[in-house]
């Protein structure tokens, strides 16, 4: 039997914050044998490091920075099995194609990403992915008011002249019933 290429998968994890996304993605990139894995993060998200992705709790793993989805595909060489993409909602609308490409060439890519926004609003590049996806694994956090299982981000400090500032401290995980839209115009 002629054997198939290779074909790769797209995984999205998906979630409010705090809920071991960036976790579990460590966990894959750490079991993956070194030289066959490559990690981004988007530029924007300098929160912890400015070259790993780093979890809540402190675990990390080296990434390379990047501005746009389509200069992954610059740092990848195609012999990659997994590539994993940190906070997928702050690339640009290329983000399905480009994880599509990756798949196409035989990776195992998986991305996390906040879902649904603050606003409890869909991210439209992120719906787009996930229909392109593979498997999307939704994770859940503690809501921070009863203990319950938690989908939203909740933002408890006020947004400063347009912009959302502020790291993990202005959010918290909250269930549908203790969740209520910021007052501000929405975002995109
Ligand atoms: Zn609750």
């Amino acid at each position: 039997m002629a054997s198939r290429p290779a074909r790769g998968t797209v995984e999205v994890i998906c979630g409010c914050m705090f809920a071991g996304k960036t976790v579990e993605l460590l966990r894959r990139l750490r079991a993956c044998p070194e030289g066959q894995v490559r990690a981004f993060k988007h530029r924007r998200d300098d929160r912890y490091s400015e070259t790993d992705i780093v979890s809540h709790n402190g675990d990390r793993f080296p990434a390379r920075l990047v501005t746009k989805a389509g200069e992954i595909l610059q740092h990848v060489q195609g012999h990659e099995a997994l590539i994993g993409i940190d906070e997928g909602h702050f690339y640009d609308a290329s983000l399905p194609d480009v994880c599509r490409q990756l798949a196409a060439g035989g990776a195992e890519v998986v991305v996390t990403t906040l879902d649904p926004d603050s606003w409890g609003r869909p991210f439209a590049h992120i719906e787009q992915l996930k229909a392109v996806a593979d498997r999307v694994t939704k994770m859940w956090a503690a809501c921070a008011v009863c203990g319950h299982p938690a989908d939203c981000n909740q933002r408890t400090t006020p947004i400063q002249d347009g912009n959302i500032v502020g790291g993990p401290e202005a959010f918290e995980p909250r269930c549908r019933a203790h969740w209520a839209a910021p007052p501000e115009p929405h975002i995109a």
